[in-house]
């Protein structure tokens, strides 16, 4: 199913904790729905409750957004027609819509007081049956209540929800659902301090801000018929309902808890956007890895860039079974994006990492190197420990590192030593200069070219494995491999 209509839609999460990979997918379904088709991705924030909001938590969720780069063209900061877009600063809007509510007789004023509701709570619970509202105030005259309203009692507004028969609900993955209407509950839409929840808040929000698609968490579906009762109360027209598949731990068994969160951590992982971001994950890597896990658009393609996405994202697509969080798939994505992007802009994003490592390292330098490691990397944080001796002023290699297999430390120093000489002796110490000049001493010394040049390695970079050796050794400089190899043959020639 393409989209052919604009689609207004909007990310709406209340900044009570981190910015998940939940988050960060349903903000881009949202986007390549938006941006398919030349509709409006909006940001709301939904800060109703003042108790959980976190300054920081909306910090944490723009820099986030930020980084994915997936803008907003309505909301904080931006604005727009509907501006405010916090609904703390909505809340004369929902006020009135909870009064024509009431004076449509499809809410009420409920001066029930919080010792009542208890009390009936913990009788529903001993005889066994859900917790629902008593139905007290449910028919109080308008009249009286008003009164009772005008003379300062305390009170909230209920939604008066249908109780006969049954409705049917339509979600665009997961078809018509029907429920008794017996089931749902009248549910607070305004509290006592005039605040509203999100059940009135969000519904009134989404038709003023001429929402049409509602793409939002699988959490959300069983408030689904409650939802279309308020929107049917109010006579509006219904946008269309998406309810996202849920995230499962990588066991696949079961959602991640708080805790489970925080351990993962441990382990060097994370579902935080902005800890992918320190760890050295590309936003084109977290979006391709996200993309996928809801959506595919066939069994073969799973490279996709955003503009890829934006062309191929189709919401017939998605898939509303719960999708278990899979870090490896991320590394592949990862290391897939790292590959494709231009040498020049990997560089720029690896510099950053370089200097959190501690290396004071030139950006004329690293754009040299990055062709070398472009294909080793799967993070960009995987750069300094593989390219650091670039920057390094010498390498400590313990002198057992530099034994060439099968020979004695004597043979090892004579082959280190004519490598050397042989490196001391070209007028420039190029790849292209060094590599035969070193093949023909390895044969001279009857021993294998791989067996030399991993001795020469080692003695160079302070590693086994490294970028190719005779580039990185033009990149290192002349002087600079001359004094490594020097340092290696002291040391080895002091096993002896
Ligand atoms: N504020 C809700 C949340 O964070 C948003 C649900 C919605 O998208 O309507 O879960």
């Amino acid at each position: 199913m393409t989209q052919t209509n604009a689609a207004r839609v909007r990310f709406a999460p209340s900044p009570t904790g981190l910015t998940h990979l939940g988050s960060g997918r349903t903000a881009l379904y949202n986007y390549l729905l938006a941006h398919q088709t030349g509709g409006q991705f909006i940001l709301r924030i939904e800060d109703t409750d003042q108790k959980r909001f976190n300054p920081d938590a909306e910090q944490d969720l723009t820099s986030s957004l930020q980084w994915l780069g997936l803008p907003w063209g309505e909301g904080p900061g931006v604005g727009g027609p509907h501006a405010p877009y916090y609904q703390s600063q909505r809340m004369e809007i929902y006020r009135q819509h909870a009064e024509e509510l009431v004076e449509r007789g499809k809410a009420f004023y409920c001066f029930c007081t919080p010792a009542e509701l208890d009390a009936v709570r913990k009788a529903q619970q001993e005889a066994k049956q859900p917790p629902h509202y008593s139905g007290k105030c449910r028919d109080l005259p308008l009249a009286e209540a008003k009164q009772r309203v005008a003379a300062g009692e305390t009170h909230v507004v209920r939604f008066k929800a249908p109780k006969d028969g049954s409705i049917t609900v339509h979600d665009e993955l997961r078809g018509d659902i029907t429920v008794e209407n017996r089931t749902i509950d009248d549910r607070v839409l305004l509290k006592s301090d005039g605040h509203a929840l999100y059940h009135l808040a969000a519904m009134v929000d989404d038709h003023l801000m001429d929402i049409t698609h509602v793409l939002r968490g699988e959490e959300w579906l069983p408030s689904l018929p409650l939802h279309v009762h308020i929107y049917e109360a109010f006579g509006w027209p219904q946008p269309k309902w998406i309810h996202l598949s849920v995230f499962l731990k990588p066991s696949g068994k079961g959602k991640m808890s708080k805790r489970e969160t925080e351990a993962m951590k441990l382990t060097g992982q994370s579902i935080f956007i902005q800890d992918l971001a320190a760890m050295g994950y590309l936003p084109e890597g977290v979006l391709n890895w996200i993309a996928l896990m809801g959506w595919s658009y066939d069994d073969k393609t799973e490279f996709f860039t955003l503009p890829d996405l934006i062309e191929k994202f189709d919401i017939s697509k998605l898939n509303p079974s719960p999708a278990a969080i899979d870090f490896k798939k991320l590394d592949h994505f990862n290391g897939l994006h790292i590959r494709a992007l231009p040498a020049e802009e990997l560089a720029r994003r690896l510099l950053p990492f370089f200097e959190k490592a501690g290396y004071q390292a030139d950006p004329a330098v690293v754009t040299r190197i990055t062709p070398l490691i472009q294909e080793r990397i799967v993070t960009l944080d995987d750069a300094p420990e593989i390219a650091g001796f670039f920057f390094r002023p010498s390498v400590d290699v313990p002198a057992e590192k530099l034994l060439i297999k099968d020979k004695s430390a004597a043979e090892s120093a004579a082959a280190l030593a004519k490598a050397l000489a042989v490196l001391e002796a070209l007028p420039e110490l190029t790849a292209a200069a060094a590599e035969a000049p070193m093949r023909a001493a390895a044969d001279e010394l009857g021993i294998k070219a791989g067996a030399l040049f991993t001795q020469l390695r080692n003695a160079t970079t302070g590693q086994e494995i490294s970028p190719p050796l005779f580039e990185s050794m033009e990149l290192i400089g002349r002087e600079t491999v001359l004094a490594r190899l020097r340092a290696g043959l002291d040391a080895l020639s002091k096993l002896s």
